[in-house]
């Protein structure tokens, strides 16, 4: 109670301290709940989904039902809930975000709303930021709702797992409880199907697998494969880097789109003939260029159609990317070509970025343009922003270290509120004043005199080496990790790197997990080993050891750079200084770093020349402390604004995904769409009669299959095509800005006309199919090998058919199609 008044002066401190009675109320059971054997504990639970199901609610049972997770914690863990920890779980409980320092223990605190929303039965998801903490948080808090009774399950990446209750052993579990913060015991984890994961009480899984899941549930046949059972309470840890930083970019399940190559080069070879100014006009500023009537004069000529005329909106579209590729996008500016690929270049930083494609078709005209192969445009089979998906639970809750400074997009966004919890212990981490240099080079080279002194004393230290993330990546943190441990090590320093790639995150966690230990260096960029917790002198915990290493002062964490948001470089502070620990954090700076450089504004620019300093000597903080904070709010502002205006135009989409997805649920789980298909007959203009001729035709029961079939067929056909067709619209309006329209307004003026006509054509050819819909068996392609005959070479799927169609082989002979089959008759 103290601790927490003293801390906080301000309307937090009256929310927090009028938590206290609750508070009071929790530890009053706990003399009574220390005394009950195991079985009761399970009973207690039982206990209060009974009175659930009567009159009480989630809010009457709280006190108690904490008081029950924290007597488990103690008996399986050794943990005991801190106060502080119940605060941030009744904050939990409430939908709000709770701000918990790093270190504080919210995998735990997450235990106790996790289990009173639990109780309802509906399921409930903590979602992690890799797949890695999804497994440790399932087998580390797993045995804590065993002991209450409840089942747990996690899901990542190809695979679903439940925690294995019946796996007793007395070794492993002892290792679980001293290194459960970063090792995973396997032994735990018992391989079930996803849907059992699913079905557990509480299931762990990470951001990218739920909403995996929701979207391929969507696109399902039988509903015995739908793994998801709704979206009750999900409390997502380290909710700022998921619903914030990941949130720039959608979930995308993709397709390859077929044989659309060839076109690119036929257009790239017409687009290559017109002349600047007469066939075209070209904004730089814009990044824009349209085609005079001149020139869609030639085109259509060459083409031998007119795709303008006939509203062909993709082969417009096309084209529009060839003369893009051809007038806006030039070699060794723009993009590399390297061993036959397109590279793009980095516009800002000036960098290549590997593995990265421009969108909507843009990087295969450029291919085309090159003469390079032209890799297939992959094309939307469903698509969800995080915030869309996160928004259709019935309740959302967060919990970080750093949300203080995005509250305004929690609130804006997800109508999260933001709440700090204060640490069950003072902070006394020293945060030293930013070191300023005038170059680059006077920066590294102070930041490795430091780094070698303090080594030599045998302080551990982590080094981040972040940066400006602009975008999805921040690209180049490898290379700066690279950098810096040749340095180190050229002068004598053994570190250890982590580089936060997905596939590495089990082992960085165990490498950041003994970043404490004497003499320690550890570099990282900013993703790397987060959600493991740094304990001073190593883990397991060594008392010896952590008394030498917090003597020499704890953790420094040394940053070479300030990073894009004020949020990250709070993150990187907050590795250091947990629990009460001592430590220190310095950060660097040098006018020449991205974020000086680019968003530093002219007083940077100005100063750069003025000063005349010697490099290696730090430049007077007051200067440039105030520019460094406002760059970093531009890019914040920036980064806000894109994700705003991605969610903007989504938002179109998802009104359009909710009423599809409602439909085709509708499709999949009713057992008989008899009626249905009857009123969309109704719509189609065809009589009940016509329906009955077609019942008798197929049979009673086949009916009833075929129009499962078809109805989900013809939506997912039609979705599909609305999506790619959507994002069209949505690259077609852009241009519009040129002639003072709002992009957006029209934007949802045409998606609206194109949804309108979706659901039209939806209808139409749902009957139209059923009516043209006949029973007989196709002969299975198993045949085809035979049919080739021998000394012929074997048909490539694309090849022409042999039988004469005139069709690809895939599209005749490899269906063995009934005309395929009249053809080869008729030629033997
Ligand atoms: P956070 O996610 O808030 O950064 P973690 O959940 O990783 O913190 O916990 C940090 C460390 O604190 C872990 O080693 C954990 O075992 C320990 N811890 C958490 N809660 C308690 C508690 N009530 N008593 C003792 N240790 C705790
Ligand atoms: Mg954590």
């Amino acid at each position: 109670m103290s601790i927490l008044s003293k801390i906080f002066g301000d309307p937090n401190e009256k929310f927090v301290k009028g938590l206290q009675p609750v508070i009071e109320k929790i530890n009053s059971f706990e003399l009574e709940f220390e005394k009950f054997s195991a079985e009761q504990l399970k009973e207690k639970t039982k206990e209060f989904k009974e009175r659930l199901l009567k009159n009480d609610t989630l809010e009457d049972i709280l006190p108690e039902a904490f008081a029950l997770v924290r007597e488990a914690g103690k008996r399986t863990l050794n943990q005991r809930h801190f106060d502080v920890q119940m605060i941030g779980g009744i904050v939990l409980h409430q939908g709000k975000i709770a701000e918990m320092k790093t270190g504080e223990g919210k995998t735990l605190s997450a235990t106790l709303p996790a289990y009173l929303n639990a109780l309802s039965g509906l399921g409930v998801h903590v979602v992690t930021v890799n797949d890695y903490l999804a497994k440790r948080d399932m087998v580390w808090m797993g045995q804590v709702y065993d002991a209450l009774g409840l089942s747990t399950g996690c899901i990542v990446n190809e695979s679903g797992y439940v925690y294995d209750a019946n796996y007793k052993n007395d070794e492993k579990d002892k290792e679980r409880d001293i290194m459960g913060n970063f090792k995973v015991v396997q032994d735990y984890l018992k391989p079930v199907p996803r849907k059992e994961a699913y079905a557990a009480d509480i299931t762990y899984g990470t951001n990218n697998e739920f909403g995996f899941d929701y979207l391929r549930d969507n696109m399902v046949y039988g509903q015995n494969q739908e793994v998801q059972r709704g979206f009750n309470f999900v409390i997502v840890d380290e909710v700022d880097s998921i619903l914030i930083d990941e949130a720039r970019v959608p979930l995308i399940i993709s397709g390859e789109a077929e044989e659309a190559t060839e076109k690119y080069y036929q257009f790239s070879k017409i687009i290559a003939s017109l002349i600047s100014k007469e066939d075209y006009v070209v904004d730089e500023k814009m990044k824009a260029v349209n085609f005079t009537d001149e020139g869609q004069n030639k085109i259509v000529e060459k083409l031998g159609f007119d795709p303008w005329l006939d509203n062909d909106i993709i082969t417009t579209h096309q084209l529009e990317s060839a003369l893009k590729a051809k007038a806006l996008f030039l070699k060794d500016r723009d993009y590399v070509v390297k061993n036959g690929e397109i590279l793009i270049i980095d516009e800002s930083t000036g960098r290549i970025l590997p593995g990265r494609r421009w969108s909507a078709g843009l990087h295969q005209a450029v291919e085309a343009k090159e003469g390079a192969v032209v890799k297939p445009e992959s094309i939307t089979m469903a698509t969800i922003t995080f915030q869309n998906y996160f928004r259709m639970y019935k309740k959302l809750a967060g919990m970080t270290g750093t949300a203080l400074t995005s509250a305004e997009e929690f609130d804006k966004v997800y109508k999260l509120e933001v709440v700090p919890i204060p640490t069950n212990k003072p902070m006394i981490r020293r945060d030293f004043a930013d070191k300023i240099f005038k170059t680059e080079q006077g920066k590294l080279k102070a930041i490795v005199k430091e780094i070698k002194e303090i080594h030599e004393k045998g302080q551990p230290l982590l080094i981040g080496t972040g940066g400006v993330e602009i975008g999805e990546h921040n690209v180049g943190a490898i290379e700066k990790n690279m950098r810096m441990k040749e340095i180190l090590n050229r002068e004598g320093m053994v570190c250890s790197v982590l580089n936060g790639r997905d596939t590495e995150n089990e082992k960085e966690g165990q490498i950041i997990a003994q970043a404490g230990k004497k003499g320690a260096v550890t570099i990282a960029t900013n993703m790397a080993g987060r959600g493991v917790d740094i304990i001073l002198g190593g883990n397991p915990p060594d008392l010896e050891e952590a008394k030498i290493v917090k003597e020499l002062g704890g953790l420094h964490v040394v940053s070479i750079e300030r990073n894009g948001a004020r949020r990250v470089d709070n993150q990187l502070r907050g590795r250091s200084g947990r629990q009460g620990d001592p430590g220190s954090t310095q950060f660097f700076v040098s006018l020449e770093d991205d974020l000086m450089r680019i968003f530093g504004g002219d007083r940077i620019k100005s100063l750069m020349t003025a000063l005349k300093i010697p490099e290696d000597e730090p430049v007077q903080a007051g200067m440039v402390s105030g520019s460094i904070e406002s760059a970093q709010e531009k890019i914040e502002g920036f980064n806000f604004d894109a994700r705003h205006h991605l969610l903007e135009y989504d938002d179109v989409l998802n009104k359009h995904r909710e009423i599809i997805y409602k439909k085709r649920k509708e499709f999949l789980e009713s057992p008989d769409l008899k009626e249905k298909v009857l009123e969309i007959f109704a719509k189609a203009g065809l009589s009940p009669e016509e329906y009955d001729k077609k019942e008798k035709e197929l049979g009673a029961e086949n009916i009833k299959q075929v129009e499962k079939f078809v109805c989900l067929r013809v939506l997912d056909t039609l979705w599909q095509e609305h999506l790619s067709y959507i994002d069209h619209i949505r690259d077609s309006v852009r241009l519009r800005a040129y002639s003072g329209r709002d992009p957006l307004v029209e934007y949802k003026n045409e998606g609206h006309k194109a949804f309108g006509q979706l659901l039209a054509t939806i209808d139409a050819d749902i009957a139209d199919n059923i009516l043209k819909a006949g029973m007989q068996v196709h002969q299975k392609p198993a045949l085809q090998s035979h049919a080739v005959e021998s000394g012929k070479k074997e048909i490539g799927r694309n090849d022409p058919c042999t039988c004469g169609s005139g069709k690809k082989y895939k599209k005749c002979g490899m269906l063995n199609t009934e005309e395929h089959q009249k053809l080869m008759r008729e030629k033997k």
